[in-house]
Order: C-alpha cells, then sequence, then structure tokens
C-alpha cells in the first residue's frame, strides 16, 4: 500500500530528529505525481533550473507502473483519452514527448500509432457471451434499444454545449467549462437521480453508467453527482487525424510511459548533488511539515533509509505543494489559513485495488472472441481488466502477459472499504481481485504464474453532489504567493488531464 507507512509516520511528526542539513533553493515542489512533474516540466520548459522535487513516498504518484518477468504493467492510471481542445496543456505535453506529431492545437493532431489503442479496444461479457460494446445495441429489446440512442444522442449534443459565458458546458479541465447555472444545477442531484428524472428505465444503461462512475470516480452513480457523471461523457470530445471517435492513448505500463518521457524533458540531474543550483533536482522522502517562513517556505523532508531517519530542511522562495490534499491537510501548517477546512472540504477519496496477474500463456476465450485491451464483466464486482500487451499482440503473439484486473471499492463506503483493506488477509484480497477474470476464464489459474496487489487506500477524489461549489477546493486553487498547491483533488475528481492542468497553473504563476 504506497503511502501508508509514511502517512502513519506523519502522525507522530513530533518524535521527529532535529534536521541535519539546510538545503537552500529557489522553487521546491513537494510530491511527483501528475501534478507535481507537469508543474517541474512547464519551469524546466521555460528555462528554470534551481528547483527540487520531493518525491514522496511513491514516485510518479498514481501514474506509477510496476514490471513483472520483464513485462512492464500498470499499478494506477493506466489511459489517456484523446486530449480535449481545451487541454492544450496536454497537448503540448503530447507533443514534446513525441506522441503528438506534428501540430498540436488543431482539432484532430496526428497521434504515434504505438500508443493509440489497436482495436478491438473493449468488450463486455453478459450472460456469457462477449459483445463489442460496453453498451451493447439491444436489438431484441426495443424500447431499451431506444433508450440507449436517447442517451447517445444527449451525449452528442452536452459534447458541443456552450453556456451563456461561451464556454463549453463540459469541458476538461473542469476549471474552463461554462458556469452557466443551466450545467451546473446539475452538481446538486446523483447522476442515478438524474437518469431515473429523464426516464431512463433500461437495466443496462443503468449498469453502464453505473460502471462509468465507479472505473473514472471510484463510486457508484448514486453516489456521485450528476454534473460529473455527465462530464465523464460529454468532455471527451477530442479528436485524432488518425483514429476513431473515442480511441484512447495507451502504454503498457499505462501513464508510467508518459511521466518518464516527462521526467527525461525535465533533465533532472544524474546522482544526488542537491546543493548543485544549476541544474533540476529530485530527491527521495516525504514532506512532514511545510510552512511560510519569512518571504519564502521552509519544509522538513524526512528521508528513511534501513530502518533509520533523518530529516533535512528545504528553505525556498517558491514551494509546489503537490500532495494529496489528505497528507496536506497533516503537512502545511495552517491549512484554515487558506480557506481549507479539512473536516468539511476534504472531498470524498475512493480506495482502491490493482492486481497484476502474470499470465505464463494466454488463457482460452470464449467462442474464440478475441481478447481486448480493456475487458469488463457484466455483472463482475470489479472494473474487468486490461492487457499489457495489447499494443504488441498484432505483431505476434508474446511469452509472458499481464493482466491488470482495477476494483474501485465501492459497495460500502471508503472509510469502511478501507477498514476491509487494513484487516483482509492476502487470501481474501486475493479472492476478490481474481473475481472478474475468474467470470471470464474456466481455466485460469494453470495460465497464472504470480500475482502482485497494490492497495491504494486513498486512491482518488469522487466528485459527489456539491463538489463544484466546494469552498475550500475553489478557495486552494487561487492561492498564489510563497505556497501554491497543485494536485488532481482541487478538480474534485482525478484524471491526468486535471493533475496537469494544477501543476500548470502552479508553474505559470512562477514563471
Ligand atoms: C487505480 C487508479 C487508476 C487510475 N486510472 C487513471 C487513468 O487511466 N487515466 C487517468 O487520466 N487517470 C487515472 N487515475 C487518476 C490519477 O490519479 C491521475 O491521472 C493522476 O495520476 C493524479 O496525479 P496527482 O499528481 O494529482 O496525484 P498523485 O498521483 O496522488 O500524486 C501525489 C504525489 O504526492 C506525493 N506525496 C504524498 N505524500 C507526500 C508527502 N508527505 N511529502 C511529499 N510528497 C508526498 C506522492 O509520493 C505522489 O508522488 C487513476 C487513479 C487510480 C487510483
Amino acid at each position: 500500500m504506497p503511502g501508508m507507512a509514511q502517512g502513519h509516520a506523519l502522525r507522530d511528526a513530533a518524535k521527529l530528529p532535529p534536521p541535519s542539513a539546510d538545503i537552500d533553493c529557489d522553487i521546491v515542489i513537494i510530491g511527483s505525481g501528475a501534478a507535481g512533474l507537469a508543474a517541474a516540466w512547464r519551469l524546466a520548459k521555460e528555462g528554470r533550473r534551481d528547483f527540487i522535487v520531493v518525491e514522496g513516498p511513491e514516485p510518479d504518484g498514481n501514474a506509477a507502473g510496476a514490471s513483472m518477468a520483464g513485462q512492464a504493467c500498470p499499478t494506477g492510471a493506466h489511459y489517456l483519452p484523446l486530449p480535449s481542445m481545451e487541454s492544450r496543456h496536454v497537448r503540448e505535453m503530447l507533443q514534446d514527448v513525441g506522441v503528438i506529431v506534428g501540430d498540436a492545437y488543431g482539432r484532430q493532431p496526428e497521434f504515434d500509432e504505438r500508443v493509440l489503442v489497436h482495436t478491438p479496444q473493449e468488450r463486455l461479457l453478459r450472460a456469457g457471451k462477449w459483445y463489442e460494446d460496453l453498451l451493447p445495441d439491444e436489438v431484441d429489446a426495443p424500447a431499451q434499444r431506444a433508450e440507449h440512442q436517447r442517451f447517445a444522442r444527449t451525449i452528442e449534443q452536452l459534447k458541443s454545449a456552450v453556456g451563456s459565458d461561451g464556454r463549453r458546458a463540459f469541458a476538461i479541465p473542469v476549471a474552463l467549462s461554462s458556469q452557466d447555472a443551466q450545467w451546473r444545477m446539475l452538481d446538486k442531484l446523483s447522476f442515478r437521480d438524474w437518469l431515473t428524472r429523464e426516464g431512463y428505465r433500461s437495466a443496462a444503461l443503468h449498469w453502464y453508467a453505473n460502471y462509468a462512475c465507479r472505473d473514472d470516480y471510484g463510486a457508484g452513480y448514486e453516489r456521485i453527482s450528476a454534473y460529473a457523471g455527465l462530464h465523464y461523457f460529454a468532455s471527451r470530445a477530442g479528436e485524432a487525424r488518425n483514429a476513431e471517435p473515442g480511441a484512447v492513448l495507451t502504454w503498457p505500463d499505462g501513464l508510467q510511459s508518459l511521466v518518464r518521457a516527462l521526467r527525461a524533458r525535465i533533465g533532472f540531474a544524474a546522482g544526488s548533488r542537491l546543493d548543485d543550483r544549476t541544474a533540476p533536482r529530485r530527491m527521495s522522502g516525504f514532506a512532514a511539515s511545510v510552512q511560510l517562513k519569512g518571504k519564502g517556505v521552509e519544509a522538513l523532508i524526512v528521508q528513511q533509509e534501513g530502518g533509520a531517519s533523518r530529516t533535512l530542511r528545504i528553505r525556498a522562495r517558491h514551494a509546489i505543494c503537490a500532495m494529496p490534499l489528505h497528507v496536506a491537510a497533516h503537512v502545511v501548517n495552517d491549512m484554515p489559513g487558506f480557506g481549507f477546512d479539512a473536516a468539511t472540504h476534504l472531498p470524498q477519496s475512493a480506495p482502491w485495488m490493482i492486481a497484476n496477474f502474470l499470465m505464463r500463456r494466454f488463457p482460452e476465450e470464449r467462442a474464440k472472441s478475441p481478447l481486448a485491451w480493456d475487458n469488463v464483466i457484466y455483472a463482475g464486482k470489479g472494473l474487468g481488466y486490461v492487457v499489457a500487451t495489447h499494443q504488441l499482440i498484432r505483431v505476434a503473439r508474446p511469452e509472458y502477459t499481464v493482466f491488470s484486473a482495477y476494483d474501485a471499492l465501492s459497495e460500502r463506503s471508503p472509510q469502511e472499504m478501507r477498514r476491509w483493506l487494513e484487516t483482509a488477509t492476502p487470501t481474501e484480497l486475493l479472492g476478490r481481485a481474481a473475481g472478474d477474470l475468474s467470470m471470464a476464464y474456466e481455466h485460469l489459474w494453470p495460465c497464472v504464474e504470480r500475482v502482485d496487489i497494490t492497495l491504494r487506500g486513498h486512491g482518488m477524489a469522487s466528485p459527489t453532489p456539491g463538489y463544484l461549489s466546494n469552498k475550500g477546493l475553489l478557495a486552494l486553487r487561487e492561492v498564489d504567493g510563497p505556497l501554491q498547491f497543485a494536485h488532481s483533488d482541487l478538480s474534485g475528481y482525478s484524471v491526468f488531464e486535471e493533475a496537469a492542468w494544477w501543476g500548470e497553473v502552479a508553474a505559470r504563476r512562477l514563471l
């Protein structure tokens, strides 16, 4: 469980050893997830060199990946939709790392073929049969079919809907969406209630909407804002010159490849010469305290090695706090002074389980249905599994593959599910992790060589009704001065584009 030991150590911050060294720098970025690295990338791109990234308990955060028997696989985020017109910051990044070829800002940029997900992109197992789409075209049930078509039409309209302020109703990043009350009022009810209000009865459509919320927001649609539920579908309007609408970008190890490419572009200094102020530096360790001091910021960083720990003091002119807010609430001095009261403003955070199954061979498919990149089970407790070697399979089937099974533990409250994670035995975790795969394959286990399970107790913020007007998040977005905040939590939900947006905003303020 990345970060759990360090998180609990923060509760004993008073017991920390006194600082053994002082480090001075212009900017310190605290946290190395997509937000922290996006800030570092922008600073480096604009010629800044004198900054340090404190990596925290998990370098790359939710964009981390792993390797099993030499096969890269994700342990968190695994795909990126085609970037929207508003996601200029992501387009620029993708161009910088070679994923967008040529002009990045047109309606249909050209993407590197190797990262555009190959067909079949997805399939759904329902009543023992695989279907090509997650929302099957119900040919035998005309009433349901009509509802699905009505839903699809509504989403198409919402994709181009514009508010009275001239902005798209549902944009990514969400901060660039229209402020028009016509759309914002959808934040008052749950997505389930919206579907019911609009007369949608189809069980398959309700399953699909619920699945989408669990998949992107870590919670069922009865707990997710209708605005967010619609935003999931309507904001993804990115197009590509060389791919179908709805295509996504993926890598064997998910977004780890993307953040690794960003790191290379940042150009971190090799070795650990933290006093070399002529190159971007990164350091291990986690912040135990961050406070405004004089005209700048002072951060105490704890490094642990072999049971011993030491504390370093960083003194910076500016800091970008790129940690999750539930951590910042413990670490940053006087959060209420920034307008954020943890007791009322912390977004609900969803626990996740990612289980990587190292497969020594490919299991036999029902009715020879071709394995897709994303494979979803209609009645499954989990969210299905993605195939790490999908982009390679066209060439020749590799010897090994990894199936990554995703599960947002959302059937009970996040607190209850976190308690379950803390007390579950390895056998219980494995049983849950294998649930969907066992439904897909009759003879799963002879193909499995090893299973690695990653638990993310506070995986992501869930956009519950009212999240758009969360005063604490709105206040932190505006904090400008020696200390800035940058994390996907500021959006109230968690995707790469949002994390990168807040990194971009914070870095731009310093430039
Ligand atoms: C299971 C899962 C799957 C996901 N899949 C996708 C996907 O496919 N596509 C997508 O776009 N998004 C996905 N997401 C959302 C993902 O969270 C975002 O894409 C993005 O990676 C979040 O980046 P971040 O920087 O906001 O936060 P995080 O990834 O949470 O990074 C936080 C950083 O803060 C550091 N930190 C923590 N405590 C401290 C401390 N005390 N001191 C210093 N540093 C600290 C951590 O080490 C980490 O580096 C997924 C999330 C989860 C949980």
